[in-house]
């Protein structure tokens, strides 16, 4: 016997690209709940993005902040007990990515030779206009801790010759939904596999990892989950997931493949009647 855990990216999976509501994956959400299977938010937004949204979600599982820079665990949580709590009080956090501070420092002589507008540098009125988002949720996305996420005004080829230039000093470029993401070496797909770990270590059984995701920074993941899920998008193509034949790409987009595609799973897997 193994235990289901799913991992989730939210823009354009769990949420949907334009309204940003769960609303259409309600059903296999609740069927997660009466079977008390985890399922962890792993997204490229920040602690501050997340907290609010949880809430709505009523989401009491661990998360995963920034594209896998750090994993936070609810203290309640019997889960990775030994970690260290988070000055917040309110989780045990296990951090991977190196801070913002040090990648805002690697990427300011770099905006002499390429047009890039970092977060950094935005507004939270402008970030608003152009992401459809509050002012109030603009403040949130800018509260980051672990990455930088750039406008990228420049050419493809520019970008290749940027992320080469990063690469060198032990950082990673990864293209989002929105927005190209500057970040350490870390990502979703390192923090999935810990956090299943630490589920095996808790349950004393195997752990099957679904990964449900929509756009290249969650390629990773997906080549590394047992079960990865391509959720279509309106925006844009499936994103290649290289070394994998056995990827599930949904029918709908958003919230409403993600639905698809979890209750298919729970039935496949003998749980769901
Ligand atoms: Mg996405």
């Amino acid at each position: 016997m193994s235990r289901l855990l799913i991992s989730t990216d939210l823009d354009g999976t769990l949420l949907d690209h334009n309204s940003y509501s769960a609303e259409a994956a309600q059903p296999a959400l609740l069927k997660l709940r009466q079977l008390q299977i985890p399922w962890v938010l792993n997204t490229s937004k920040t602690l501050a993005e997340l907290e609010p949204l949880r809430q709505q979600l009523e989401h009491n599982h661990p998360f995963v902040v920034e594209n896998g820079a750090a994993i936070y665990i609810p203290t309640d949580s019997p889960l990775a007990p030994d970690l260290s709590p988070d000055p917040g009080g309110k989780y045990r956090c296990k951090i991977f990515g190196p801070s913002r501070r040090r990648i805002l420092l690697a990427l300011e002589p770099l905006s002499q030779r390429y047009r890039f507008t970092g977060f950094s540098a935005l507004s939270a009125e402008r970030l608003a206009d152009i992401t459809g988002l509050t002012p109030e949720e603009a403040r949130q996305a800018m509260a980051r801790q672990f990455t930088e996420p750039l406008i990228w005004e420049d050419s493809r080829a520019a970008l290749h010759d940027f992320a080469s230039e990063l690469s060198l000093l032990n950082f990673q470029v990864q293209r989002g939904g929105r927005f190209t993401h500057v970040m350490g070496r870390c990502d979703k797909a390192d923090a999935m596999r810990w956090l299943a770990e630490q589920y095996s270590i808790l349950w004393g059984e195997p752990v099957t990892c679904m990964a449900l995701g929509d756009g290249d920074n969650d390629v990773g993941m997906l080549q590394k989950a047992d079960l990865p899920v391509l959720v279509r998008s309106p925006s844009h193509a499936p994103p290649q997931v290289p070394g994998r034949t056995d990827v599930v790409v949904t029918e709908q987009p958003g919230p409403a493949g993600w639905n698809d595609a979890v209750s298919c799973a729970l039935q496949q897997l003998g749980l769901a009647t």
